[in-house]
């Protein structure tokens, strides 16, 4: 585990049972309350990607406060993928199966066509199936996935294997 894989999870809070009975949550408010523990992710993941991206591609909600400061820091423009409902304009949409029932994301059409290598954000990497619905909308808006950075991995829900075509890295893994 390197440093900033220590520091995320010094700063990463575990909610039993939330939202719902067996879930163990990974909370990572206290991460975006510590400026200079942020800092250092968000410096972290730029780093990573600088010069092999055009965008960041980052999942409603916690993509947004990660993937806003690391598309800044790399000097590229920040996509939103949205639970679908919530932008204006023509979307493409992703429906995608959730333990119980399934979800929608969308982004507006042709949203990577002007820049097409698109880095894909999240929080958590869980079962995959956001990732995976999310990487396909980029593929459908005009791009194509130059990688998956997730900040922390559960490694006993195997998302990996559903992503086995893309390039996936997480800072840490539990
Ligand atoms: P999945 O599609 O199963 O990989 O789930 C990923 C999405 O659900 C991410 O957007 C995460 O924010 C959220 N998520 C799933 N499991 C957890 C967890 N144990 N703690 C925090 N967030 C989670």
């Amino acid at each position: 585990m390197t440093s900033t894989g220590e520091l995320l999870l010094e700063h990463t809070r575990d909610v039993p049972d939330f939202p719902q009975p067996g879930v163990l949550f990974k909370d990572l408010t206290p991460l975006f309350a510590a400026p200079k523990a942020f800092a250092t992710v968000v410096a972290d993941v730029a780093d990573r990607y600088r010069g092999r991206v055009d965008a960041v591609a980052g999942v409603e909600a916690r993509g947004f406060i990660i993937g806003g400061p690391v598309a800044l820091a790399l000097g590229v423009p920040f996509v939103p993928v949205r639970k679908a409902g919530k932008l204006p304009g023509d979307t493409v949409q992703q429906t995608y199966d959730l333990e119980y029932g399934t979800a929608t994301i969308e982004v507006h059409t042709g949203a990577f066509a002007a820049h097409r290598r698109a880095l894909v954000l999240d929080d958590v990497l869980a079962t995959g199936g956001t990732a995976a619905a999310a990487c396909a909308l980029v593929e459908r808006a005009g791009g194509e996935v130059a990688g998956i950075e997730m900040l922390l991995e559960l490694t006993f829900l195997g998302g990996r294997e559903l992503l086995s075509s893309y390039d996936v890295h997480a800072i840490a893994a539990v």
